[in-house]
This record gives structure tokens, C-alpha cells and sequence, in this order.
């Protein structure tokens, strides 16, 4: 195997936090495998932008293209905009060019750890979100049209990058095993011909893969199946702004977005980062909980091991993170976002320790 090149980008905020602590984590884990791993600190950010007035250059996108993978931590800060007003979001430019339509984010209960809902099934959520993630309505970022009384934004639904999603998700179902599982398609079908288009693509693919459960279910209607029966639920694509709402509640229910890993997934690269944003509001505390983003360094080790020829030592060193993060809050640690006291060195050491 040789050496993999690893691009991180901390960017803004609590971003640089939980990007050292997960640095130290995917240090100790590979180390321990024998996995070659270097990682290439870039700047890119608000900050970055305030510097030198370029919120990603040139030189730092073409670095991060050749990396083996792109390790994010967050970006963005209140107060810095770009010259138009909009926010700085290097890391949507990431997405869009590098064509990383699968936005993956995992919720998953951590074992021992309370949650918002009561019934005790809500141990076993376990379910993926598969975001659409460069067009739906986020297409219309910088599109949108205000005039005269009058607003407009458009809503991009392609065949191509629908099958692509579709058939992303149909392996991943196959992939997680996951007993009575299978995918289920949210959209808006009874309301959108975009989303009933969306729907009758999946539909043909659903054919090509009979081995795999398919359904579809209204944004709506999962919106409360999200409260009342999350469990259910296995890998579930859909279009870029409700994955953008189903995250964050799905964060919600297995203790917040201090708990929720990401991935952006294409056809030759990936991103990999927590699913929250710089959090100036605890940023420099010391109190970031960093298990988001140490549980995406997770994701990005098994990606390695199926894309890059990172193989077994990169999908067991991948499986020992996300079983160290178990027993380290099974032991009783508790972060600050769920009202403990473990900050993010704690947190940082704690899995640390907890790891083989
Ligand atoms: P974005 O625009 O990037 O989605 P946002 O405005 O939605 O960002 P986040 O930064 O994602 O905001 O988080 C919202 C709040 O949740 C933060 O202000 C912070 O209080 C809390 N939070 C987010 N991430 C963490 C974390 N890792 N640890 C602790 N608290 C967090
Ligand atoms: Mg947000």
C-alpha cells in the first residue's frame, strides 16, 4: 500500500478544534495498523478569506483535488462575507467541483447514551441520510432571482446524477446488511414533477437491484417518522435541502450535532467532516465535542479501504474508532453539548485510550 496523502482543511472556529483531536486520533490508529498516512494542513476559510482575500485559492483546490481524500474540519464566520454578501462556503465549492453528489451522514445511537426520545428502541437507530449534494434546490445558490416584489429560486433534479445517487445508495444498503432494511427514498413526489421525476428514476433502478428493499416515503410523513419510529429505518437518499433538515434532526436524536459525522461523496474524491458548523459561540473554549469529526475520520478510513487500496488495516483501524467512541461514552463520558463535563482534550484522550 502506499503512503496516503490526506488533505485537511480545519477552515474556521471549532473546526480547528476537533481537527487536532481528530489528527491525534487517526495518528494513533494508523500508527498502530501500519497504515501510511500524511496529512497536509491547507488553509482555507473566513479567516483565510480576511487574510488574504480568497476564501479557498487556486493553489489550495488543486491540492486538495490530488489528495487521496479532503479532511474538513468547519467553516465560515459570523461577520466575514464574501464581497457579495454570501457566505463563505469553500467547502459547497468543494462539492460542486468536485461532483460530490452523495452527502453521507450516519446516525447512529451511541450506545449508553441518553437520548431525546424516551422509548428505549431508540438505542437502535441506525440509519444513513444520503443528501444529494450539487443540485436540488441548492442548485439555485447564487441563481436565485429578487425583483420587484417578486422571488424565485430553481429546483435541478438530472437523471444522471439521480441514478448515480440511486445506485450509491442500493450498494450502501447492501453494503450495512442491515436486517429488515433497504432504501427508502424521501421526497415531495405528490406535490413536484421534480420530485416525481426523481422518484421514477429510482423506480428503475430499484428493478435493476431486487435484492434490496425499496419504498418511498413523503419529507413530510418521515419528518415524524423521524420522532415516532426512527429505528425503522436503514439508507434513505434524498434531494439536497431535506437532507440538509433531516441531518440536523437526525442529529438531534442521537445527542446533537456534536455527535453526527459526514461524508461528500463522488465518482474520484471525497470530503470528510463533522455535520456542524464553526460554533463561534463556544469556539476557543476548549469545550467542542470532537466525536462528529473523529467518527467521519472513521468514515474516511473505510472509503480509503474500498477506493484507494487502503484494504483490511484501514477498515479494522476504521472499526476500532467507532468502537473506542462506544465505550468511551459507555464508560460515562459526557461532553458539555449534552451537558457533562468532558471537553475536547477529554474527549480527544478518552478514545484515545479506549482504542484496540
Ligand atoms: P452551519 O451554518 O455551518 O450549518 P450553524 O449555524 O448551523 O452552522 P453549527 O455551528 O453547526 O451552527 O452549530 C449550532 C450550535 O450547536 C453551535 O452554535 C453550538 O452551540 C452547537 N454545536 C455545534 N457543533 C458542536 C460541537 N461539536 N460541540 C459542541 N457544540 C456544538
Ligand atoms: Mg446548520
Amino acid at each position: 500500500m502506499n503512503r496516503l496523502d490526506i488533505a485537511v482543511l480545519p477552515g474556521d472556529g471549532i473546526g480547528v478544534e476537533v481537527t487536532d483531536a481528530t489528527l491525534a486520533v487517526l495518528r494513533h490508529v494508523t500508527e498502530r495498523h501500519g497504515i501510511g498516512m500524511r496529512f497536509t494542513t491547507l488553509k482555507a476559510g473566513a479567516f483565510a478569506y480576511q487574510e488574504t482575500g480568497e476564501a479557498m485559492s487556486e493553489e489550495v483546490f488543486e491540492r486538495a483535488a490530488q489528495a487521496d481524500a479532503i479532511l474538513l474540519g468547519a467553516m465560515g464566520w459570523p461577520g466575514i462575507r464574501m464581497a457579495d454578501g454570501t457566505e463563505i462556503a469553500p467547502q459547497l465549492d468543494l462539492r460542486f467541483r468536485l461532483g460530490l453528489y452523495a452527502g453521507v451522514r450516519p446516525i447512529r445511537a451511541i450506545p449508553g447514551l441518553a437520548t431525546v426520545l424516551a422509548n428505549p428502541r431508540a438505542a437502535e437507530i441506525d440509519l444513513v441520510i444520503i443528501r444529494e449534494s450539487t443540485e436540488g434546490l441548492f442548485y439555485s445558490r447564487d441563481k436565485g432571482v429578487v425583483t420587484g416584489g417578486f422571488a424565485e429560486e430553481i429546483l435541478r433534479i438530472t437523471r444522471p446524477t439521480t441514478e448515480r445517487l440511486a445506485r450509491f445508495s442500493f450498494e450502501l444498503a447492501r453494503q450495512r446488511k442491515k436486517p429488515g432494511g433497504g432504501v427508502t427514498l424521501v421526497d415531495k413526489a405528490n406535490v413536484f414533477r421534480a420530485f416525481a421525476y426523481m422518484r421514477s428514476i429510482f423506480e428503475e433502478v430499484a428493478i435493476e437491484n431486487r435484492d434490496i428493499a425499496f419504498g418511498s416515503h413523503y419529507v413530510d410523513a418521515m419528518a415524524l417518522d423521524f420522532v415516532r419510529r426512527p429505528w425503522d429505518f436503514d439508507v434513505l437518499p434524498t434531494e439536497n435541502m431535506f437532507g440538509d433538515i433531516l441531518s440536523d434532526l437526525g442529529a438531534g436524536l442521537i445527542g446533537g450535532m456534536g455527535f453526527a459525522p459526514s461524508a461528500d461523496i463522488g465518482d474520484a474524491h471525497a470530503v470528510f467532516q463533522p455535520s456542524h458548523g464553526t460554533a463561534p459561540d463556544i469556539a476557543g473554549k476548549g469545550i467542542a465535542n470532537p466525536t462528529a469529526m473523529i467518527l467521519s475520520g472513521a468514515m474516511m478510513l473505510d472509503w480509503l479501504a474500498v477506493t484507494r487500496d487502503g484494504g483490511q488495516a484501514c477498515r479494522d483501524a476504521a472499526a476500532e474508532i467507532r468502537a473506542a467512541v462506544d465505550k468511551a461514552f459507555g464508560a460515562g463520558l459526557r461532553t458539555p453539548d449534552i451537558g457533562g463535563p468532558a471537553g475536547t482534550k477529554a474527549v480527544t484522550d478518552a478514545v484515545i485510550e479506549h482504542l484496540k
